[in-house]
């Protein structure tokens, strides 16, 4: 960079350009740094091609993660402020805390590499990033909080898993478990109300392990009992939540509290005993029969996502039985259906029994036919019904869309609407579906 570039840099803030990959939990991440960098005196943009520093968040989970993540940064390098070198690459999230110095080396495009852990330290790194352009400590502009306009976020309550699930690398990314405090949590809930933010879906790596961590522990039926009674008016959705976490006095928190959502998101892998063994997981298809079973007699007309791997190493023609008939029976309203991915650096990796790419597809694709059929009817049972609706915006074409308490934010598909704010909760009856998208009118005088 010349001089007089850095002179100008030096009289205004430099722009930032986020780049986000991955799931929520990033988009959390994402925000939060928006947060210090805005509230440090920079401006946050979403045009790559003029920011002064573009930050690629990456997600690395699985390999295909990896490679999405890749091509981000390359396409980032390939803009022309990179090419003629005005502009700097910041790596951050999962690529470096996997990789660590590995990626340094492979990647020399990059000025900075920021792994999750290091998030909150994102200002001093570009400080070192841009040196005397980095906005001195007498800038002090207005910052505008990163959820302003945003009816619906995120909020993360804890990070990384000591699970260790033999075929993911997350807890070799993010770490081992620990909570966030309550203080911090509400603290975050409260900024984004302040913002304007109705619903508020409560993420972690596994959200039913809170507070057990802390030397007088709690748990996550408190604390979402807690914030719902605190912010009245607040939607509240928990996601991601591991069987073992689901206990009754959670449920009874989200029978009773009316701006929790009836909605679980549970991702439960496999039903066949000896995968679930091979995959260090617990329960067999009798006990997550009797899981869902309980949780439907706790909460009645709750809705109930999970998550299943096709194809795990090892997995039998049988094993692979048990798995269709216990999701046929059980019948989930919406199912995240993945091929088995051989993560390296993973126990599964290194197992016998690899099973070929075209058969964990095939395997995956009768999987999603059969959770598909079960998820249309039940969405398409849902015409007539009455449900409250967030209104969160319109679609390029001018489509006005919200969500309902029973679509967790971007999996479930959305309810189109004729009328409404972005912001407001409306009352709706259900007049038709589509796959799993759903249209409504909405009520007047209710
Ligand atoms: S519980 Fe989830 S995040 Fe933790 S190891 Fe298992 S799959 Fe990975």
């Amino acid at each position: 960079m010349s001089n007089i570039d850095v002179n100008v840099l030096a009289q205004s803030a430099p722009r930032v350009c986020f780049v986000t990959l991955g799931c929520a939990k990033n988009e959390v991440d994402t925000a939060e740094m928006t947060k210090r960098l805005t509230a440090a005196g920079y401006e946050v943009c979403d045009d790559a091609p003029t920011a002064d520093v573009v930050v690629v968040n990456t997600c690395s989970f699985i390999q295909a993660a990896t490679e999405e993540s890749l091509e981000a940064i390359f396409e980032v390098c390939d803009l022309p402020n990179f090419i003629e070198g005005s502009a700097k690459l910041v790596v951050a999230g999962c690529m470096p805390a996997r990789y660590g110095d590995d990626l340094a080396s492979e990647l020399g495009e990059a000025q900075a590499f920021v792994p999750c852990s290091k998030e909150d330290d994102i200002v001093e790194v570009l400080a070192g990033v841009l040196g005397d352009a980095a906005p001195q400590a007498s800038m002090s502009p207005a910052a505008q909080s990163p959820w302003a306009g945003s009816p619906a976020s995120y909020v993360k309550i804890s990070d990384g898993c000591d699970r260790f699930c033999s075929f993911c690398a997350i807890p070799y990314i993010r770490g081992r478990y620990h909570s966030f405090p309550l203080e911090t949590v509400r603290a975050s809930v409260a900024e984004r109300v302040a913002a304007g933010v109705r619903e508020v879906t409560l993420i972690a790596q596994d959200t039913g392990r809170w507070g057990e961590d802390f030397d007088e522990p709690s748990n996550t039926a408190t604390l979402l009992a807690t914030l719902a009674d605190e912010f009245p008016q607040t939607w509240f959705r928990l996601m991601y939540i591991e069987p073992q976490g689901v206990s009754d006095e959670l449920l009874d928190v989200i029978a009773s509290k009316p701006n929790v959502c009836k909605y679980l998101d549970m991702p439960l892998q496999h039903a066949s005993k000896p995968v679930l063994r091979a995959m260090n997981r617990r329960g067999d298809e009798n006990s997550h029969r009797e899981l869902v079973a309980r949780i439907r007699e706790r909460v009645p007309g709750i809705t109930l996502r999970t998550t299943l791997i096709a194809g795990f190493p090892g997995e039998t023609d049988i094993d692979f039985d048990v798995l269709q008939n216990f999701l046929e029976e059980v019948e989930f309203d919406y199912v995240g259906v993945f091929p088995y991915s051989q993560e390296e650096g993973t126990r599964a990796a290194e197992m016998d029994g690899q099973i070929d790419e075209a058969v964990k597809i095939e395997r995956a694709q009768s999987l999603r036919d059969i959770s598909d059929a079960i998820g249309e009817a039940h969405v398409s049972a849902r015409i007539g019904q009455e449900m409250d609706v967030l209104v969160l915006g319109r679609e390029e074409d001018g489509q006005l869309y919200g969500r309902a308490m029973c679509q967790a934010p971007e999996v479930d598909g959305v309810v189109y609407l004729e009328e409404g704010e972005v912001g407001d909760i409306v009352r709706v009856r259900i007049t038709d579906t589509l796959v799993y998208e759903m249209e409504g009118d909405v009520v007047h005088g209710s």
